[in-house]
């Protein structure tokens, strides 16, 4: 099964962080043009990252969407999720960050549980690969380097924290972003049942 066939209508990317969008699922914009791209909060230390969100959606030709609130510490829940009211969306499809958060990320991985348990009825939810065992179901995309690159250049800016501009600083932490599969969250008995009661 293609990306398309799988990803059938109207959906949304859901992720912690401006750049996670590019990171982790450009290749759903590649296949699905006009896909919603949700930002949960605005960076604390370089909240110039959202300005640059919308830069990287225009050229992902997805739609930016952002909940105003400023991220907390990276060890403190994002407990401000429900703003969002993902439930009263009207998608056919979300995609979302893993239960590992990829690579451990605290907020990464509160929001993969606030989209698991919120998703709105009836969307296929699905969560990025990256960082997850191989074994179990995974849909594999084709990730045109071109065009994620073109995204993630617009994060040109040089953070506290980096010695490079952002996105390179992000592809050299983060190596095998050359890659991109969606795993169905249905197909993860390991996790805690849905609570969508
Ligand atoms: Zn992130």
């Amino acid at each position: 099964m293609t990306t398309q066939q799988v990803l059938m209508g109207q959906g949304a990317v859901i992720v912690a962080h401006p750049d996670d969008e590019c990171l982790w699922a450009s290749a759903v914009f590649g296949c699905k043009p006009g896909t919603h791209a949700i930002c949960c909060t605005i960076p604390r230390k370089d909240p110039e990252r959202i300005a640059w969100f919308a830069l990287a959606c225009a050229e992902l030709g997805a739609v930016p969407l952002v909940v105003p609130v400023v991220e907390p510490a990276a060890d403190e829940p994002l407990d401000h999720l429900s703003l969002l009211q993902l439930e009263d969306m009207k998608y056919d499809w979300v995609v979302t960050h893993n239960e590992r958060g990829e690579y451990g990320h605290r907020h990464h991985q509160d929001v993969h549980w606030y989209v698991r348990d919120h998703a709105p009825r009836g969307a296929r939810v699905f969560a990025f690969g990256y960082g997850l065992p191989a074994e179990g179901p995974r849909i594999t995309m084709h990730v045109d380097m071109d065009f994620k690159l073109r995204a993630l250049r617009k994060y040109n800016h040089t953070s506290k924290t980096d010695t490079a501009p952002k996105w390179q600083a992000l592809l050299s932490r983060y190596p095998g972003t050359d890659r991109e599969s969606l795993v169905p969250v249905s197909a993860r008995p390991w996790c805690r049942p849905l609570d969508r009661s």
